[in-house]
């Protein structure tokens, strides 16, 4: 009985040997694998992830984000319940007091959480307007009392001044997404803005030296072969951090219904990801508890080397004991 692999998966493997991102080309073709192939093509990832991207002690970057502000936005993305437009059921409040996301780092920070978000509803911050102002306050003082602490922000579109303030206060990350191929934006995702506004973010980050978080969500009505264009986009940005979200269909939005995405297709993306960026951080973000159930262990082992803990914006998460039980024993897989 013949146990060669696909030869395709076989091409693959120079990514194992030479540290070099596999080519758009054979990405695509990989997209097209079947069956056991895809556990090949995982197995590959996995001995990808381990050689260049080895993670931080149990060999996952674990970080965790806190909705500072939540609700009313303006914009109209279809995932997401936190838009005007949509009729989700979602907490409502302003910008929090700087106690309480102190409160909520310290606690994070206390279970052993290295990075910490604060993150915002709304179109962004094209000026430092008032509450930007005490965005960079809470910022200031999480570096004051948590020093340990890496502070990262989520606050969506920004202009010049904010981003060269960012800056300024010693950000670590800043996560903006392109979420999908940035040609199928407008229609797969929002179309009150573009994603051009936040591809120009992501520059304008880069150009005041700050390490940039983007990524995309698998399940909102692409093809495999878009989700490999947005992987392929991510690349062009160089961006730092790579986040994957598999959607959580949430009711009242327009996605409430969408089709799941099967297993097999998510670890292909899980895989090809980690072969078009072999030393970056990729990371598992929503999806993981709540729609992946039982196999976030294996997307784990699809070339993810990273994962959010302790809840998302607006759906819940795993108790944080576990995930970091769960960090340790995909550890031993390396
Ligand atoms: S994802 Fe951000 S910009 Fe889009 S609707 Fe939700 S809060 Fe608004």
């Amino acid at each position: 009985m013949s146990t060669r692999l696909h030869p395709d998966i076989e091409k693959a493997y120079r990514v194992l040997d030479t540290g070099e991102p596999v080519p758009f080309e054979l990405a695509s073709a990989l997209g097209r694998l079947a069956g056991s192939e895809v556990l090949d093509l995982v197995s590959l990832a996995n001995k990808v992830r381990s050689r260049y991207a080895p993670g931080e002690g149990d060999g996952v970057h674990a970080c965790s984000i806190m909705n500072a502000k939540s609700g009313v936005c303006g914009e109209n993305c279809r995932f997401c319940a936190q838009s005007r437009h949509n009729s989700a059921e979602v907490e409502v409040y302003g910008l929090v007091d700087e106690s309480k996301v102190l409160e909520q780092a310290r606690s994070l920070h206390g279970h052993g959480v290295g990075h910490f978000g604060i993150v915002t509803s709304g179109y962004g911050y094209l000026k430092v307007t008032p509450e930007f102002e005490r965005i960079l306050a809470i910022i200031d003082l999480l570096h004051r009392e948590l020093p340990g602490l890496k502070v990262c922000a989520s606050l969506g579109v920004l202009g010049d001044e904010p981003a060269a303030e960012l800056a300024r206060h010693g950000i670590a990350h800043y996560n903006i997404n392109i979420q999908v191929d940035p040609g199928r934006y407008g229609e797969l995702i929002a179309d009150t803005h573009a994603v051009d506004e936040r591809i120009e973010t992501i520059r304008r980050l880069r150009a005041n030296g700050i390490a940039v978080c983007c990524g995309g969500i698998i399940g909102t009505g692409e093809t495999m072969q878009e989700r490999i264009a947005m992987i392929f986009a991510l690349r062009e940005l160089d961006v730092s951090v790579i986040p994957l979200n598999v959607l959580v269909p949430i009711d009242g939005t327009p996605l409430e219904g969408a089709a799941p995405v099967p297993v097999t297709e998510i670890a292909k993306t899980f895989a090809i990801c980690r072969l078009a960026h072999p030393a970056k951080i990729i990371k598992f973000a929503a999806g993981r508890e709540t729609v992946m159930k039982d196999f976030q262990g294996l997307l784990m082992l699809a070339g993810a080397n990273g994962l959010l803990t302790g809840g998302y914006l607006t759906t819940r998460g795993r108790d944080m004991a576990a995930d970091r039980q769960f960090a340790g024993q995909i550890g031993s897989f390396s």
